[in-house]
């Protein structure tokens, strides 16, 4: 898989890419991610990106001209799947939506900032707008990276048990039940007998039993659905 991204500011991204699973996947060419300045493709001797709202008001917008540049130069270079945009009045993102877009080959996210971007962007090239949820943060760098862990760690061999990722949160339509480690008794609070059992069906049952529990308890909704 190709990742490319669009940024006003690339520093937010470069970090988390570059740590644990996401670079793993990246050494090993799991997944090529690029990251691309958009002040590079800024206005004029100050690299303009943003301008002032039409009809007043506070806060900036990100200025179609360096946007179109980009996206038609890398559009030009590859066909992607997907342009993402990362928007709060976009479809919450949810597990089935990584799982969808784990299979693509281009994926193009373009990262808003300010008050957002020139509605004209969305309506020429965005494919798909995606919120992480109901409120409001600085950029969509922070909500890029979210939706990009959740795709990679679903690439075959990012995660070397890949039958672990199948059986998160959300994936059997169920949250995840209690995890445990050593030791098997911490400060006089015990692992449940039957873990320690290696009685593989009784810790199976147990499992399913501890998830439907825990999926009713706090997100009833899931079972309904
Ligand atoms: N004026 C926008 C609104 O009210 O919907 C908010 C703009 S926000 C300050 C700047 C950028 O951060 C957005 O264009 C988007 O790319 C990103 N962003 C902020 N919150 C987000 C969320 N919950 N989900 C996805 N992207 C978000």
């Amino acid at each position: 898989m190709r990742i490319d991204i669009i940024s006003a500011v690339p520093p937010l991204l470069e970090s988390p890419l570059n740590e644990s699973l996401i670079k793993r996947a990246r050494d090993n060419g799991i997944v090529e991610i690029v990251i691309h300045n958009l002040r590079d493709y800024g206005l004029g001797k100050y690299h303009q990106i943003d301008d002032d709202p039409f009809g007043g008001g506070a806060g900036m917008v990100l200025r179609v001209e360096p946007i179109f540049t980009i996206i038609r130069k890398l559009q030009a270079e590859r066909t992607y799947d997907e342009i993402l945009f990362l928007t709060p009045d976009g479809k919450t993102f949810k597990q089935d939506d990584a799982n969808e877009l784990s299979m693509k080959t281009n994926l193009l996210f373009l990262c808003g900032r300010y008050k957002g971007i020139d509605e004209r962007i969305r309506q020429t090239f965005i494919t798909k707008e995606i919120s992480i949820g109901d409120y409001v943060l600085t950029g969509g760098e922070l909500p890029t990276l979210c939706v990009i862990d959740a795709i990679v760690r679903l690439l075959p061999g990012t995660i070397h048990d890949s039958e672990s990722a199948m059986l998160d949160s959300f994936q059997t339509g169920l949250l995840d039940a209690p995890l445990y480690t050593r030791p098997a008794e911490f400060e006089g609070m015990k692992v449940p007998d039957i873990l320690q059992s290696g009685d593989h069906e009784k810790i199976r049952k147990w499992r399913n039993e501890e998830a439907t529990k825990r999926t009713q308890e706090r997100r009833p909704d899931m079972l309904e659905n």
